[in-house]
């Protein structure tokens, strides 16, 4: 398989439009592609945006990314669907029922992965470790030492997923969260560079076969505070192909250099569900 690939992107807008950033007509679709549903920044809006809510009322909700995954899953088989962090936090949901009703609808939805937000400690480490073990997908975090809390051995920091023959690696990224969560709620997390970390797990994937790298990024878009974001991790890395990212609640789609000159796309979509993004990657189409 040649190691070509063409990104493309598509951002449902509620349940009914569609639109495409970018294509590659030479694209050979047959020759295998990746499509990959993406949401972040959930924040427990388990039911759709209040109506009196401006420019987004009546979006997001879970059955209506339920029913959009669905509709992209009738025309096009098997997609990976992945999650950015901060599903929890926001609604009564949360408050009442501590992230177990969205871990109910993801595992319904069929989510294929998350990485963590900051967001989700708001209730402590036993907490998550709870919500964590109710799971049917895997939690991916690359960047964070948890072997002294409550946390051990159920985060991984990569992933390795066989779609349709094709090697797809995982890796997340979550914030420091030294600063955005009650003090007792991070106890015992160390928090490891981003750069450094999504750089050895790349390489790990790579080498045991990673045909393409996705990173599941919990940054942020860009620096802030001295922290890199999406965008800088891109270019100071090399081997990840997609960055989709979660915490500033921006819609976004930009492509930036890594540090072989190859190309990384990175995407967000907005917050509360208003968006379902998806990236399809071609594998090995293009002619140069
Ligand atoms: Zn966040």
């Amino acid at each position: 398989m040649k190691s070509n690939k063409i990104v493309t992107i598509i951002i449902l807008l509620g349940v009914l439009t569609g639109v495409i950033f970018t294509c590659n007509p030479k694209a050979d679709v047959a020759t295998g592609m990746i499509s990959v549903l993406h949401t972040n920044d959930i924040h427990s809006q388990v039911l759709p945006v209040a109506k009196d809510k401006g420019r987004w009322s009546d979006y997001g909700g879970f059955s209506r990314i339920a029913h959009v995954v669905d509709s992209v899953r009738a025309s096009r088989g098997e997609v990976l669907l992945l999650s950015c962090g901060d599903f929890c936090q926001g609604t009564p949901f949360f408050n009442f029922f501590g992230g177990k009703t969205e871990v109910d609808f993801m595992n319904k939805i069929g989510y294929t992965a998350t990485t963590l937000g900051n967001h989700e400690f708001d209730n402590g480490m036993e907490s998550l470790a709870d919500m964590i073990r109710m799971s049917d997908f895997p939690y991916v975090v690359s960047n964070y030492d948890f072997s002294q809390t409550p946390l051990a051995g159920i985060v991984v920091p990569y992933h390795m997923i066989n779609y349709k023959g094709v090697k797809v690696g995982l890796i997340g990224l979550t914030v420091d969260i030294s600063t955005l969560v009650a003090k007792d709620n991070g106890k015992g997390a160390v928090y490891l560079d981003p750069v450094e970390n999504a750089q050895r797990w790349t390489d790990t994937l790579r080498s045991r076969g990673a045909d393409v790298v996705i990173c599941m990024s919990h940054l942020g878009d860009k620096e802030y505070m001295g922290r890199v974001g999406d965008v800088e991790l891109a270019a100071a890395t090399s081997g990840i192909d997609v960055i989709l990212g979660g915490h500033s609640h921006v819609d976004m789609i930009k492509v930036v250099k890594n540090k072989k000159g190859e190309d990384v796309t990175i995407t967000q979509v907005a917050s509360q569900g208003r968006l379902l993004g998806e990236v399809n990657i071609f594998m090995g189409g293009r002619e140069e």
